[in-house]
């Protein structure tokens, strides 16, 4: 059979005017040097941006010929991914058995076990909530007062979250394998309405799935973003008080797309609350990454790290007393550098705010799970460490049309999960010298790497 080339990046539009990578927060390079950047890449296939790219999505924003540069990254990445994925993307891939859903139920208390076991139903629905990859991470976050209206919440990791994460590491095959599998599941269940509570996952079933992989979708998308705005205007959901708290907004990779839509949706539910908003250095079209995206570029565990603490740093610079993080999986990746680094920033989703405003007490976990998240990452490492055959890079299996059964976390890694969630919740761990020495130890090693890797002690900051 064939194999089909994938070529996004529209050269034919692009008059090489290094807007792009002028604007990348990652390269923020001089325009002549911005011109010959792109030149290289689009001439010679090198750049420096494939190196230092965090798909963030910025370039593509930014590109007034909507030639999608950000493209031309993933596709020379597609190349070097043929062969294999680096063994970190195992994490995210669920058909993989040591994955971060499979390692989470291990450890997640009964309550959101339940949860997730009630919405892995793909029975005949009209209107349905979609869960999203990393909102399963948090599902606490769903259980709000003020989402009592949202239609049947459906999904797991079967899905592969729309591909929105395997998109970013160019392995476009897999894009278009669970493309077919969505078009069949939601085609079965009669589906024409999904909200999507992590709408960056909208941004892939409105947009890059139909434009790119000709995806035949025959459903209606609102982001639940939009969903919890609307409600505010109709006044369904009604606030009660003012938070009266100043807060910054970090926005997505994703909520770059149709003109940043998002992001002033989220701006406006944030004022209902009665917070004041203050901008970091990054913000809307050029804001950085989390650290997420940085594991879909290079797959290495410090570089996650070293880029979420940038973006921390930029959160704390602007003196908030808070943050508001609407993407669940930039929610938990900060959160885990939050605690890494010791820092007291609290951090919001706008349904946490919303409910907040509106009498309620959200169950707020993040803290928690950023602990559960740190002895996945810690099982990975310790595997890595000691299974030689664990390090090898590896070719994700077929993922078919209709829905098979995931593989089971193995034995020894669910205790291993067990063991490590135990010390890192307990007073061994959680007391304020063993704090101290985690996050000093964090910063000297994010330092460290940023010196060896990138030149400097942080990376064109
Ligand atoms: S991709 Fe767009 S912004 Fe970049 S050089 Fe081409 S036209 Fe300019
Ligand atoms: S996606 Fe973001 S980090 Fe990557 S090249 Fe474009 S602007 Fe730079």
């Amino acid at each position: 059979m064939a194999v089909r080339e994938f070529r996004f990046f529209r050269e034919d539009l692009c008059d090489r005017c290094g807007d792009c990578f002028a604007a990348c927060p990652y390269l923020e390079l001089p325009q002549g040097e911005a011109k010959r950047e792109i030149g290289g890449l689009i001439e010679r296939g090198s750049s420096l941006a494939l190196e230092v790219c965090n798909t963030c999505h910025t370039c593509d924003a930014v590109c007034p010929n909507g030639a999608d540069p950000y493209e031309l990254v993933l596709e020379h990445w597609s190349e070097r991914r043929k062969q294999g994925l680096p063994t970190t993307a195992r994490l995210v891939t669920p058909s993989e058995p040591c994955n971060i859903w499979s390692c989470l139920k291990a450890v997640m208390p009964a309550d959101e076990l339940a949860l997730l076991r009630s919405w892995d139903d793909f029975s005949p629905c009209e209107e349905i909530c979609l869960t999203g990859f990393y909102t399963s991470v948090v599902p606490y976050l769903l259980q709000a007062s003020v989402l009592e209206g949202l239609p049947k919440i459906v999904g797991s990791e079967a899905l592969f979250g729309c591909a929105g994460d395997i998109y970013k590491t160019g392995r476009f095959d897999m894009v278009e394998q669970i493309s077919r599998r969505l078009e069949r599941v939601f085609s079965e269940m009669g589906v024409k309405k999904v909200v999507c509570s992590m709408s960056a996952e909208g941004m892939v079933l409105e947009e890059i799935l139909p434009r790119r992989f000709g995806a035949d979708f025959a459903f209606e998308v609102e982001p639940l973003d939009v969903w919890l705005l609307r409600k505010l205007q109709e006044g369904e959901i009604v606030p009660v008080r003012e938070l009266g708290m100043k807060v910054t907004v970090h926005d997505n990779c994703l909520s770059k797309m149709q003109g940043g839509r998002l992001q002033e949706v989220n701006r406006e539910i944030v004022r209902r609350t009665g917070c004041d908003i203050v901008e970091m250095r990054h913000t809307r079209e050029r804001s950085m990454c989390c650290g997420f995206g940085a594991a879909a570029a290079r797959f290495r565990v410090m570089d996650i790290m070293s880029s979420g603490w940038r973006r921390l740093k930029e959160i704390e610079a602007t003196g908030a007393d808070a943050a508001v993080i609407y993407c669940p999986a930039c929610l938990f990746i900060l959160s885990v550098i939050k605690e890494m680094a010791g820092s007291r920033m609290p951090f919001y989703h706008p349904v946490e705010l919303v409910e907040m405003a509106a009498g309620g007490e959200p169950p707020r976990r993040h803290e928690d799970r950023a602990w559960d998240m740190a002895a996945v990452i810690s099982n990975h490492l310790v595997k890595y460490a000691l299974f030689p055959s664990y390090r090898k890079s590896f070719q994700p299996a077929f993922i078919s049309p209709e829905i098979q059964p995931l593989p089971q976390l193995p034995r020894g890694d669910r205790l291993r999960m067990k063991a490590l969630a135990a010390l890192y919740h307990s007073p061994v761990v959680q007391n304020r010298i063993m704090r101290s020495v985690i996050s000093l130890g964090f910063k000297a090693a994010v330092a460290a790497y940023d010196v060896r890797h990138w030149g400097q002690a942080s990376p064109r900051a």
